[in-house]
């Protein structure tokens, strides 16, 4: 399937001089979430150590890690931004462009010692995927890899990540 065929781009979104790309017109292409899903666990396949749960990131994550985790048999474990989770929770504050962001995630969200892999739609500077796995680590589970559809590879996000798989569908 040609990926970027149905991954729109929206020039000067969020503001002028960003090309966002935009994935809900391959999420209501028929196949689209399908393949993705599929391509995604079949990455996750080759993977030396299989993840037990996956983290979903705010809000885009939502649509991908669950589907994922659901194919791998694996727990579905949410990343929030600061003051969205009810229980008690590990937070960090990371730098965005302008201003700083927090996610966080419930202490007792993941059993120790548990493989975890961290999903997000896109890994544009790398900052948001860095901080959750920053997360992972407070709460003293195995990092085992990172899954995105999209990554902008111009930002060399990846650099920023902890030396693991790192898996993307589609580069621009
Ligand atoms: P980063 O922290 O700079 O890697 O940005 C990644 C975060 O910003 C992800 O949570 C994405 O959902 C969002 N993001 C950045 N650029 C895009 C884009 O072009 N399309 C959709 N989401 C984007």
């Amino acid at each position: 399937m040609d990926l970027k065929a149905l991954i729109r781009d929206i020039p000067d979104f969020p503001q002028p001089g960003v090309i966002f790309r935009d994935i809900t017109t391959l999420l209501k292409e028929p196949k689209g979430l399908k393949y993705v899903i599929d391509s995604l666990a079949l990455e996750c396949e080759k993977l030396e150590n299989t993840p037990d749960y996956i983290i979903g990131i705010e809000s885009r994550g939502f649509i991908f890690a669950p589907a994922l985790a659901y194919h791998l048999d694996a727990g579905f474990v949410p990343v929030r931004k600061k003051g969205k989770l009810p229980a008690d929770v590990h937070s960090i504050e990371y730098q965005l462009e302008y201003g700083t962001d927090t996610l966080e995630i419930h202490q007792d969200a993941i059993p120790s010692g548990s493989k975890v892999m961290i999903v997000d739609d896109v890994i544009a500077t790398g900052g948001t995927a860095k901080a959750t796995s920053d997360l992972v680590q407070q709460i003293g589970s195995e990092l085992v890899a990172f899954g995105f559809i999209v990554e902008l590879t111009g930002l060399e996000g990846r650099k920023k990540l902890p030396d693991l798989p790192c898996i993307s569908l589609v580069e621009y």
